[in-house]
């Protein structure tokens, strides 16, 4: 068995975060490719390193002295490699780093620098392979990953039985270093999990797996045990923060699971992402998988007498929408009635224009515009195969005294989605979270 594993920020801030990920790895042989995040904060209100490099490379453009950031940073590093007792010169590296830094270089190269030396120290205190993300992860001149040559590469990571991968950056064709967006030490794992054809994906992190629902509003939120890959999109889509939206696509399509797990509490069981078709028949029947929310839409609610035989109607609608730049979320529908649903930061300035376009073109008998709406989406594969969900549901709001605003659920059964008023948002959630926990 292969297993990629990818450590982030807060699992290798200092010697002591190492020597946790050094007793994981030492656990299971099968962990034999380990993808690196920089060095992450160590207490609320410290520094990552990777702001503080962007912030040295900003100073230098601005013509100021970066010298009192780039002194934290050489000190974390050497802090972690005294701290774990390694044998290892760091410190001209980190002369090199600080005159590109001088020297006027790219934002993406000061960045990938924190991951470039933290793969180098945690290489040395496992005794593995390192191995350069340039090696093997290619991006186009234009910045666009290069999925194709990065695969064409793939034996350039499995020459090595062992190796430790930086995170979050590689190599343009022209040479230039280039990073993913924010968090892409995600990214990177998931691609040496695809090239490596592991069996797994493990993430690392400092949390057990996800919540069922946002911690905020239901503090003892049961962890997901297992989520499907349909399953989590819906439910990050809907705003449950997860791993970066684009680390999903490389091993969904290559068929391997993630393992969500926590350094700081490895017994745990942490959450399993799988493809639709490796759940269970349990996770099958289980209605409801997550619930999760988000504040700020307007829903626009038509009326027409015989809309439903108006056959260009929702053709004219879409074409309106489309030319004012605006995506509806949703467009829940009944015999004489059509509503947008749409995300209020896609309305901003747009809405007299669309307001109008719609008057003239559709001439709807009437239009409701109702602004505060909160949308709940209620996840789970398991809801096809079990009648009586919905009237749960909706008896779990009847009950918490939420009306309804809207109602809509998509036809593969895996979501249903409820529009309340925002003040009852977090009532909502709690009630429908209480009903199926
Ligand atoms: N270090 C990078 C960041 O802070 C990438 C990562 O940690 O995934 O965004």
């Amino acid at each position: 068995m292969v297993k990629t594993v990818k450590f982030g920020g807060s699992s290798l801030a200092s010697a002591e975060q190492f020597r946790k990920v050094k007793a994981i790895l030492s656990r299971d042989a099968d962990r034999r490719y380990v993808v690196v995040s920089a060095p992450g904060k160590r207490f609320r209100g410290d520094d990552k390193i990777t702001d503080l490099l962007y912030r040295c490379q900003a100073l230098r453009a601005e013509g100021r002295s970066f010298d009192a950031e780039y002194q934290k940073i050489a000190e974390r590093f050497i802090g972690i490699r005294d701290g774990l007792g390694l044998d290892l010169c760091i410190e001209a590296e980190l002369d090199e780093i600080r005159s590109r830094i001088d020297a006027g270089t790219t934002p993406d190269f000061a960045a990938s620098r924190g991951e470039y030396l933290n793969a180098k120290l945690l290489a040395a205190c496992l005794g593995f392979d390192f191995l350069d993300a340039t090696e093997f992860i290619r991006f186009r001149d234009d910045g666009a990953f290069d999925d194709d040559a990065t695969v064409l590469r793939a034996n350039a990571l499995t020459a090595h039985a062992r190796a430790v991968i930086p995170g979050f950056y590689g190599r343009q064709r022209n040479g230039l270093i280039r990073t993913f967006s924010r968090g892409g030490s995600d990214i990177t794992g998931a691609i040496v999990a695809k090239c490596s054809e592991s069996d797994v994906y493990e993430n690392w992190t400092d949390v057990s797996g996800f919540l069922m629902t946002d911690p905020r509003i239901v503090p003892d939120a049961k962890v997901i045990e297992t989520v499907t890959y349909s399953e989590l999109r819906e439910l990050s889509y809907m705003g449950a923060t997860v791993l970066h939206e684009d680390s999903i696509f490389p091993v969904r399509k290559a068929r391997i699971p993630i393992h969500v797990l926590n350094t700081n509490d490895p017994e745990a069981k942490g959450t399993m992402i799988v493809p639709d078709s490796m759940a269970t028949d349990k996770e099958h029947t289980r209605p409801i998988t997550g619930i999760a929310g988000r504040r700020g839409y307007t829903v626009i609610t038509l009326t027409k007498d015989n809309l439903h035989n108006d056959l260009g109607f929702s053709y004219r609608l879409m074409g309106i929408l489309a030319r004012n730049g605006i995506s509806a979320e949703r467009m829940p529908s009944g015999i004489d009635t059509i509503s947008l649903v749409i995300d209020d930061k896609r309305l901003t300035g747009k809405m007299d224009q669309l307001y109008h376009d719609i008057m003239i073109e559709c001439s709807p008998d009437t239009v409701e515009i109702a602004s505060c709406i909160a949308l709940i989406a209620s996840v789970g594969i398991g809801m096809a195969r079990n009648p009586g969900v919905a009237a749960k549901l909706f008896t779990a709001l009847s009950d918490a005294d939420v009306n309804a605003r809207l109602i809509d659920q998509d036809s593969n059964e895996m979501n249903i989605i409820v529009g309340v008023e925002q003040r009852d948002f977090e009532r909502a959630v709690e009630a429908i979270y209480r009903a199926f926990a």
